[in-house]
């Protein structure tokens, strides 16, 4: 049993228009599902991702309107990175130069060109141009055209004051294997068939202050379970190993588990089912407001204490 890659990212953002138009409208993700956060129904849940929202392609959003930006430090994971195919970098920089964006001068990692910026609220994303992007259906009611549209995840890096403890739990439990190695950066691969979002490089700050959460901050990453019996396996070797783990939540796209991996990095495991067209068609993905059915009763108030946003449009950019 070997953990495939990852399943999402979710992180914290402010103003949530800002941040719609920034992953829809600058980098052309879809918005495939728009909800509230169950434990707090007066605000957003974002969900961006490929054409259906694959596994691996999948960044989920908190949008607080007034959230307080958040610092970058150890335990947290401080940069996502999205493959792109290998000719795409010139796009990219022209891009995000044109929209307002600035970017890092492309540098060179584990023999890839890396192009680097910020969203709005100062979350570290990554283009990575990929020999191998995976195959995804890109989303083209967007506004980036196919040959340059975002291939899932390449990668997410994490700082780490130690990361001997989180590098043993990949390959010992996961199944990782150490890849790369460049100067305080180690890459750890998922074995097995190629797929998505199949790296996490540990990138040691030796002393680093812990990171604070806030706008802007990974508030943790989600690995892919096949299925529930594959995630109930796992919880049973994990809580074996002594890993505290959460109960399975359901949260209706995916079931999940939780835990802290050595590091203070917060890990979860999700299912691949049942996955985004469980409550509307893969068409109308993103197009309107979902709530689970024991919140229906409040939709009328619960729409009317969010924060007003206009969906993303072709006619954005
Ligand atoms: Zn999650």
């Amino acid at each position: 049993m070997n953990i495939p890659g990852l399943h999402h990212v979710t992180a914290i953002a402010s103003d949530p228009q800002r941040n719609l138009d920034f992953y829809a409208g600058v980098l052309g993700l879809r918005l495939v599902k728009r909800t509230i956060n169950f434990d707090d129904p007066g605000s957003h849940h974002f969900y961006f991702g490929d054409e259906a929202g694959t596994p691996g392609t999948i960044l989920t959003f908190f949008p607080w309107p007034n959230a307080r930006r958040g610092a970058r430090g150890s335990g947290e994971v401080t940069t996502t990175a999205y493959a792109i195919p290998a000719e795409a970098t010139g796009y990219w920089i022209e891009r995000l130069q044109r929209l307002g964006v600035k970017a890092d001068r492309p540098a060179r990692r584990f023999g890839e060109e890396v192009l680097r910026f910020s969203d709005p609220d100062g979350m570290a994303i990554e283009l990575i141009a990929a020999a191998h992007p995976g195959a995804i259906q890109t989303w083209q009611g967007g506004p980036v055209p196919a040959e340059q549209a975002l291939c899932g995840f390449h990668s997410v890096s994490a700082t780490l004051d130690d990361p001997a403890g989180t590098a043993r739990l990949l390959t010992e439990t996961f199944g990782y294997r150490l890849a790369g190695e460049a100067g305080n950066r180690l890459r750890f691969t998922a074995t097995g068939e190629p797929g998505l979002g199949q790296s996490i490089d540990l990138v040691q700050v030796e002393g680093a202050a812990r990171g604070q959460l806030g706008a802007g901050s990974v508030h943790h990453i989600a690995f892919r379970a096949s299925n529930e019996a594959q995630q109930l396996a796992w919880r049973e070797k994990l809580s074996r190993l002594g890993h505290g783990v959460s109960p399975v939540m359901d949260r209706t796209y995916f079931h999940s588990i939780y835990f802290r991996e050595p590091g203070g990095v917060l890990f979860e495991i999700a299912t691949d089912g049942p996955g985004f067209a469980i409550d509307e068609s893969v068409a109308e993905l993103g197009t309107q407001l979902r709530l689970p059915s024991w919140m229906e009763k409040s939709r009328e108030r619960i729409e009317e204490i969010l924060p007003r946003i206009t969906l993303p449009t072709e006619a954005i950019l």
